[in-house]
């Protein structure tokens, strides 16, 4: 039997809480890149991808909810570290009145922001296990600059010897100290990103670029060959390659918006470990979105 593909998702897993009527909230496990490794699973038949997500977590009971949210998904938690003195993050969600969501977040101080700070159990070298390597712009920003370039150097390695870098770059100018390192950052993972996966609208917030082909151009040049940029209703568009575009049918009654994103992340990756090309790819990815995104919440069951 073949061994399966396995694939590492890097970043912060958090504390959901979603207000109810009156007093009241519901507690979910959210996060960009989580949510694509959970979908991954839920793509997958059996064993055929092993998925390890790959964050620090402190010792309390909501990180044990979250180790618990993270094994019942059926991914690997052997590269998690516990940090004793750490929580994890913590958003709230609040509809008002007319339908309108709203974020809060508390994870200035989460355990997430200290992987492969030293001393650390688990090292960035741990990784070269992996076929593939997820992470997004959210999963780096929120990291230290030390422990944010001892990731970045691994990258290289980690590619050197064979692994697949894949990246989205996911803007959150919140979590950036300034637009300057922002950008630096972005780009240099982009030059080292083998399956890229950006949404347009996450790049022209960030760089500025007047159009599409602007952000294409750009991404070409910082040596991306491969991938999908995300255009929202419009469908996803090849990066780097040509493949004959298949037109994207659009979803008219959308209900939420959240992780659509993430899960055309896992709808793509998904296709590309089990052998697909870049057409099979992006229509696994925006069938999936199209989903998600007809219900409520950011993790749906798609049986
Ligand atoms: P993000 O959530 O990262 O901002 P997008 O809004 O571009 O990303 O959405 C990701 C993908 O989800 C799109 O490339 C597309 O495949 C799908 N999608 C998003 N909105 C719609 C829509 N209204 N109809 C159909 N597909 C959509």
């Amino acid at each position: 039997m073949q061994k399966p593909i396995k694939i590492g998702c890097l970043g912060e897993v958090m504390i959901e809480l979603i207000a109810q009527e009156g007093d009241s909230a519901r507690i979910g496990v959210a996060g960009d890149t989580y949510n694509t490794s959970v979908y991954i699973k839920k793509l997958c038949k059996e064993d055929e991808i092993q998925v390890s997500y790959i964050t620090a977590l402190g010792t309390d009971t909501f990180s044990q909810r979250i180790l618990s949210n993270i094994k019942q998904h059926g991914i690997q938690t052997d590269h998690i570290e516990f940090r004793d003195n750490r929580m994890p993050g913590l958003y709230a969600i609040e509809t008002d009145t007319e339908g309108e969501r709203s974020f809060s977040y508390w994870r200035g101080e989460a355990a997430a922001r200290t992987l492969f700070e030293e001393p650390c159990t688990i090292k960035p070298e741990a990784m070269s296990e992996f076929d593939l390597l997820y992470l997004s712009g959210i999963s780096i920003a929120i990291l230290p600059e030390e422990t944010r370039n001892r990731l970045i150097n691994y990258i290289g390695d980690f590619r050197k010897n064979g692994g697949k870098f894949v990246f989205d770059s996911n803007y959150r100018p919140r979590l950036w100290g300034d637009t300057k390192t922002a950008r630096e950052v972005t780009m240099q993972m982009w030059s080292l990103t083998d399956i890229a996966l950006p949404s347009l609208d996450d790049e022209m917030a960030l760089f500025n670029d007047a159009n599409e082909q602007a952000v294409l151009n750009r991404l070409i040049q910082a040596g991306v060959s491969h991938g999908a940029l995300k255009r929202g209703m419009d469908g996803p568009k090849a990066i780097g390659e040509a493949v004959i575009q298949e037109s994207f049918e659009p979803v008219t009654n959308v209900v939420d918006t959240t992780a659509a994103g993430d899960s055309f992340n896992a709808g793509f990756l998904y296709k590309h470990a089990m052998g697909e090309g870049l057409a099979q790819a992006m229509l696994s990815g925006h069938t999936l979105a199209s989903k998600v995104i007809q219900q409520s919440g950011a993790i749906i069951e798609i049986e």
